[in-house]
């Protein structure tokens, strides 16, 4: 009985429906599956849907856009309300704040030497929130790249020559959101941001202060010793422990249930969460 509670749909920048993301859960043997898109719960009628369909147990989930000194820090957000005003007021300003990004990528691009339309970017995203793994299509598309991990290495990267930051909310701020909302927040792949590593035990103190509940510490980004490392650090602060794929469908080369978590985790970060919805 294990949950992968980390996947993204083409609601943000995963390559698959929902409802496909759902069907692999189910082939792939998971008890239960989160869709966890980027600033958005779109996805959640739809997978809900087919997961009752097919008997997978659905955990309604968003991956929030935070950051620290222009650097990207993830926070999972588990059975967060919907229409949470806060939340879905945050949601919208990422969404705009999103688009805005995505055209000054393009510009950084175009004075790097690399000739990619907004408009080609807009339409790969199809109305789901730009992230960057939509520019980085685009990219392959137009020949710049020859594949998507080089369009990060070279351009898109944190940090990288056409790196824009998003403007979001600080960490602790978005686990506080996501609290407020009646969710268990867990603090997203922390060993994998390594170019500036924002993400310190002291941050994990702060976020535990605010009511993170757990850390996702088996991530296919992390390797073990990473892996060991934050196991340890989640531990000693009596965090939970989760694990996830962050599957993206083609846009990664990671497949659903490459990490998991615990039926008995899963229960456990259920508890944790304050008030319900
Ligand atoms: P964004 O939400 O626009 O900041 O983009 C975040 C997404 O880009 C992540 O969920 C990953 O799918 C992808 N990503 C971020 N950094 C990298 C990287 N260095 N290599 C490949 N994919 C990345
Ligand atoms: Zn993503
Ligand atoms: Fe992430
Ligand atoms: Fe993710």
């Amino acid at each position: 009985m294990t949950a992968d509670l980390h996947s993204h749909s083409t609601r943000s920048d995963g390559t698959l429906e929902p409802a496909a993301v759902v069907e692999l859960a189910a082939a792939a043997g998971l008890s239960a599956l989160a869709l966890t898109d980027h600033d958005t719960t779109a996805g959640w009628d739809e997978a809900a849907a087919a997961c009752g369909r097919v008997g997978v147990a659905f955990v309604p989930g968003i991956e929030l856009s935070t950051e620290i000194d222009e650097r990207s820090v993830h926070i999972l957000g588990y059975w967060p309300a919907a229409d949470d005003p806060a939340l879905v007021a945050e949601c919208a300003r990422l969404r705009d704040e999103r688009a805005d990004r995505a055209a000054k990528t393009v510009d950084k691009l175009a004075a790097l030497g690399v000739a990619i339309e907004l408009e080609r970017v807009r339409a790969i995203a199809a109305g789901a929130p730009i992230g960057r793994p939509h520019v980085a299509r685009a990219m392959v598309e137009a020949g710049a790249v020859p594949d998507l991990k080089a369009a990060f290495d070279r351009y898109l990267a944190d940090g990288a020559a056409a790196y824009v930051p998003k403007h979001a909310l600080a960490p602790a701020t978005g686990v506080a959101l996501i609290v407020a909302a009646g969710g268990a927040a867990v603090l997203a792949h922390p060993g994998l941001s390594t170019r500036d590593a924002p993400v310190t035990e002291a941050l994990v103190d702060e976020l535990a202060a605010v009511g993170l509940a757990g850390v996702e510490v088996d991530h296919p980004g992390h390797d073990d010793e990473t892996a060991a490392c934050w196991r340890q650090i989640a531990h000693t602060r009596g965090l939970l422990v989760t694990g996830g794929s962050d599957f993206h469908g083609a846009a990664k080369d990671v497949a659903l249930g490459a990490c998991t978590t615990a039926a008995a985790t899963l229960a456990a970060l259920e508890e944790r969460r304050e008030g319900s919805w």
